[in-house]
Order: C-alpha cells, then sequence, then structure tokens
C-alpha cells in the first residue's frame, strides 16, 4: 500500500468540480510560479508554518490510500451529487498514491487538477480513472515561463496534446489572469492559437488571481515577489481583469 503527504483537505468545497466536493491538497509541486496561492503546497517536505500569532503549526501530513481512501468514501456518501477532487501542489508527483486512492474510489465522481508538469504517462493513467480534469495552463512562452513559472512549458504543452489526442476524459483549461505575466496580449494570442488546435477541449475558465495569496508567504518565510507590476511582455488590458471568473465553451 502507498502513502502520500497531503497539506490541506478542505471539505465542502464549491469551486473544484460539479456539486460539493472534498478536495485533497497534495504536497509537493515543480513549479515556481510567483503569484501560487498554495505556496505550503510547493515542498514535498513535511515544514513548519510560522503564524501570525508567532505560534507554528506543521504543513503536511502522511497519509496511507487505505485510510484516506476510506475517509473520502464516508465524504462523499455526503455529498451525493459532488464528489472527490485532487489537487496541489501537483497532483502528478504523487502518482502512484493518487492511482492507489483512484482504484479505491470506484463508484465516487473523481476531478483532478494538474499542471501538466510530470510525466505523461502519470496524466494518462490518472485520466482514464478521472471523471473530469483541470488542467492549469500558464504561459506558452519558454522564456516568459521560465522567468514566472520556474518551468519551460514544453513538457506541460507535451501532454496537454496527449491528454487531448490520447484520452477520452473531459478536460476543462484553467487560465488563471495574473495581470503581467498570464494576462498579456502577447500571451493570450499564443494560448488562443494554441486552444484551438486541441480537438477535444470543453471549456476554458478564466480564474482571478488571489489576492490574498501575499499573507501565506510570510508564514512559509518566504517573500511575495510576484513582479506583478514588472510586465516584461505586454501591458494588461482591461478585458483581462473581469470582476467575476468566467468561462468560454468550446
Ligand atoms: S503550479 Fe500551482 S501549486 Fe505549483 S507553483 Fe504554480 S500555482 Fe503553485
Amino acid at each position: 500500500m502507498s502513502c502520500g503527504m497531503v497539506f490541506d483537505i478542505s471539505e465542502a468545497a464549491i469551486h473544484d468540480g460539479p456539486g460539493l466536493r472534498t478536495t485533497v491538497f497534495l504536497k509537493g509541486c515543480p513549479m515556481r510560479c510567483r503569484w501560487c496561492h498554495s505556496p505550503e503546497g510547493q515542498s514535498p517536505e513535511q515544514e513548519m508554518l510560522l503564524l501570525p500569532d508567532n505560534s507554528q503549526r506543521l504543513c503536511g501530513k502522511l497519509f496511507d490510500a487505505e485510510n484516506l481512501a476510506r475517509y473520502l468514501r464516508e465524504c462523499a456518501a455526503l455529498t451525493p451529487d459532488g464528489g472527490i477532487t485532487f489537487s496541489g501542489g501537483e497532483v502528478l508527483m504523487q502518482s502512484g498514491f493518487v492511482l492507489d486512492l483512484l482504484s479505491r474510489l470506484d463508484g465516487i465522481h473523481i476531478t483532478v487538477e494538474t499542471s501538466g508538469a510530470g510525466k505523461c504517462q502519470d496524466l494518462l493513467d490518472i485520466a482514464e480513472k478521472c471523471q473530469l480534469i483541470y488542467f492549469g495552463l500558464k504561459i506558452i512562452d519558454p522564456a516568459d515561463a521560465l522567468h514566472f513559472t520556474g518551468m519551460s512549458p514544453e513538457v506541460i504543452l507535451e501532454n496537454l496534446f496527449a491528454l487531448d489526442r490520447c484520452s477520452q476524459t473531459r478536460y476543462i483549461l484553467r487560465i488563471p489572469l495574473i495581470p503581467g505575466a498570464i494576462a498579456t496580449e502577447k500571451n493570450f494570442k499564443a494560448l488562443m492559437e494554441l486552444c484551438f488546435k486541441l480537438k477535444r477541449l470543453h471549456s476554458i475558465e478564466f480564474l482571478r488571481a488571489n489576492k490574498l495569496a501575499p499573507a501565506k508567504y510570510a508564514s512559509c518565510r518566504r517573500k511575495f515577489a510576484p513582479e506583478f507590476a514588472a510586465c516584461r511582455t505586454g501591458e494588461v488590458p482591461d478585458f483581462f481583469a473581469p470582476p467575476q471568473p468566467f468561462s468560454i465553451l468550446f
């Protein structure tokens, strides 16, 4: 039986898939997005968070798949119109654990959120066992992606096209509207050109930047330095800063 590191479990989540969901946040991500609103989810290791009242809290708990699946089945029984969502961090960093969990959650609606930063076969294997994938797509230009996310996008884009080509599972692109980094004319042109090459894309959801993110960085003893103001790729059109999230159906 496998074990995995989890940094949060949110019951009654309403934006992580259809219906009311229990969302499991897996710890560890190979990317380093400058706007990340879960900096405590980036390291795959347990870490001690420093809270505003100077107390400390251990972040990250090791679960075995059997016990976590039992708990998730109980949660799912309470939300028959919803299901379970696996998020992160990056789910693909703990693919063996996730696949083990999925094999124990038959009959439950499963959504997986990924940025595609992992092995292609892991993504396809997980896709085969879930009903919906949210694929977080960010920056297309390799230099800009490296600068803002700590990772060049080639592997992510290859995985996206493999998901489009080789899987039957519904997927939705999620694009966070980060001014000066993602929400630029240059990047949006590239994103839209890419989207029109995808054959099975269901829809795109545009997400607002989470303005509460900076508070978490102090807890992780890190500096929040997103460089939103230092736009390297163009100005931020008003269109890209909508008051509410919105989606485009393909
Ligand atoms: S991919 Fe998500 S979890 Fe990973 S660094 Fe970027 S925003 Fe954070």
